[in-house]
């Protein structure tokens, strides 16, 4: 997938991991899996392998080669606390949100128990990070509405619920510790339909928790048509941003060699060049 993103709560993306294995009801339409397994078997291509879950370690360094600060959807193609994915990895996808510190990004899972014991644990190091932004998704009251519990327990300093696809009325919600609410309502051939007032009842609930609330879309077969108006207004609010100066390129690449170094050897000349630096200006 490439950088620039056309999800309307974020910039980009970054997906150290691809590939992923369903857990809930809201994984049945799972658009990711759906992109991956249309490249399965296409020699060469990033998703040959379709949608088996994969680390990707050359693509760990990615966020330290952007000197823009961007808003960031990590693991868009994946669930970056997957069981498969090892804890080690885990903590070195952190370290790289630590050290590029002027993006923010927004991680978003359904394994939100794993979420939960390591923000207590290995990624306590980054529980404090106002540019981190800690999500989990909720569909449904079932499998959805336990994963806020999860959450709320994380010691993070910024949570929030993507609420998509919205399947059914949720029902009272305690949003104490939650930042952020995102809903949407699931678009495709064969999407499952959102009523207009289980929308209304998460709205009305942010509104009185004063958590921000973004309003993705209606989703549907037509998902352009259907837009994403609710009473003739959009709604996209948002936490406020951490800010943090970006770095010159040069200490930047020397984070990028450090990265580098953890993935046996990415090719650092490939780095140089992503940079638009001369090898022959290099400190190392
Ligand atoms: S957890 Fe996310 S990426 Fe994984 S199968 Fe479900 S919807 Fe797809």
């Amino acid at each position: 997938m490439s950088a620039k993103s056309t999800i309307e709560w974020t910039d980009s993306t970054w997906n150290p991991v691809r590939g992923c294995t369903k857990i809930s009801p809201g994984c049945k339409h799972c658009y990711a899996e759906t992109f991956a397994e249309r490249f399965r078997g296409v020699p060469g291509h990033p998703y040959e392998q379709g949608f088996d879950l994969r680390l990707i370690p050359e693509k760990l360094a990615e966020p330290l080669r952007w000197g823009t600060p961007k808003t960031v959807f990590v693991n868009s193609m994946s669930d970056l606390f997957h069981e498969d994915v090892p804890d080690r990895y885990v903590e070195q996808v952190a370290r790289v949100m630590q050290m590029a510190n002027w993006h923010t990004y927004q991680v978003l899972t359904k394994r939100s128990e794993r979420l939960r014991t390591m923000l207590a644990t290995k990624l306590s190091f980054v529980a404090d990070a106002r540019h981190i932004w800690w999500g989990t998704s909720v569909e449904d009251k079932k499998h959805g509405v336990p994963r806020i519990i999860d959450l709320r327990q994380a010691p993070a300093a910024v949570r929030f619920l993507s609420v998509e696809p919205l399947l059914e009325d949720l029902g009272e919600v305690d949003l104490t510790g939650i930042h952020w609410v995102i809903v949407g309502g699931e678009s495709g051939a064969r999407a499952r339909p959102m009523d207009e007032a289980w929308v209304k009842s998460v709205r009305r609930q942010c509104n009185a928790a004063k958590v921000p609330f973004f309003f993705k879309q209606w989703g549907g077969v037509r998902k352009s048509e259907a837009g994403r108006e609710l009473d003739g207004r959009t709604y996209n609010d948002m936490p406020s941003r951490a800010s943090h100066p970006v770095p010159t390129r040069t200490k930047r690449f020397t984070m990028i060699t450090e990265v580098a170094s953890w993935a046996n050897g990415s090719p650092v000349l490939e780095v140089w060049g992503a940079m638009g630096l001369p090898p022959q200006a290099s400190h190392l």
